[in-house]
């Protein structure tokens, strides 16, 4: 029996990129798998090619920032799989509205585009754990994994203030979390990815990728498999006792 088969999983922006990863990655380990996105298509794509490889899956759409979309995923993703065990907020944008791909600064920026990633980055997490969590409450047990970024700790001139502020919070979301949930057999933990190829990165601005990877010590960039390995070792049986904690997985690069 796989380290994973009793368990269901709830994966937040599952379509593509690291989430895809994440979510395929904890079903060929036997998990059941709810795979939400924005977009339905990709969410019921990816589902479906799970499913094909034998895994029980279910495909949602919803916005993580729309409390009761979010609800009603969860009961749907409930009612498919069963108890849900483990919630991994992943969901997450990073406009580039500035000129050529470039972040906007803080002086240019559009308040609606704060707002916006504010919503989906943080309050998407919390509108998650609000609703998943009674659920493991109930169970006696689980597993919470936040996507933050090595930009919630230190400044990185790639990205704007907004979501250099929303994963820092995440990573505090993340730490107060593990005190109010550790008594019910709940930990919490945060993953910080460095810079990862996937689509949403390939949408910065020419050159600063290739200048990330030789800022890196480890001189290249991730892939989304390489975070999706981490994540499973926070929700399997090896990583009972850890909790509260943020595992970078960047290749040293923004060592703090
Ligand atoms: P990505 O390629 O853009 O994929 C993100 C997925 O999330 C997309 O399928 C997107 O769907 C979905 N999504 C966006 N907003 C959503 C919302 N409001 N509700 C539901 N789904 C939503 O991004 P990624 O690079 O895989 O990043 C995944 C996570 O890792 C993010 O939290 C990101 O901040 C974090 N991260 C990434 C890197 C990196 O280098 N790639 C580094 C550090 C941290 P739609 O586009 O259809 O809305």
């Amino acid at each position: 029996m796989s380290t994973h088969s009793s368990r269901v999983v709830f994966v937040t922006g599952a379509g593509r990129g690291i989430g895809r990863a994440m979510a395929d990655a904890h079903a060929d380990a036997g998990a059941a798998v709810a795979y939400l996105d924005h977009d339905a298509a990709l969410a019921e794509e990816a589902a479906a090619a799970a499913t094909a490889r034998g895994v029980k899956a279910v495909g949602l759409s919803a916005d993580v920032s729309d409390y009761a979309a979010v609800e009603a995923a969860a009961r749907a993703a409930e009612a498919a799989l069963g108890p849900v065990q483990v919630l991994v907020n992943n969901a997450g944008i990073s406009p580039k509205s500035g000129q050529d791909g470039r972040r906007a600064e803080a002086w240019e920026m559009d308040p609606a585009e704060w707002r916006r990633v504010i919503e989906v980055n943080l309050t998407g997490a919390f509108n998650c754990v609000r609703a998943l969590s009674p659920g493991m409450k109930a169970l006696g047990e689980g597993r919470i994994i936040n996507i933050a970024s090595v930009a919630g700790r230190t400044y990185c001139d790639i990205v704007g203030v907004h979501y250099a502020a929303s994963k820092g919070a995440l990573i505090g979301f993340t730490k107060h979390l593990a005190g109010e949930l550790g008594p019910y057999g709940i930990t919490v933990n945060a993953i910080a990815p460095g810079r990862i190829d996937t689509p949403m990165m390939r949408g910065t601005a020419s050159g600063a990728n290739e200048a990330v990877r030789l800022a890196t010590p480890l001189r290249r960039l991730g892939r989304p498999e390489e975070v999706a390995d981490t994540c499973l070792f926070l929700s399997s049986p090896a990583s009972a006792f850890v909790t509260g904690q943020v595992i970078d997985v960047a290749g040293g690069w923004l060592l703090t």
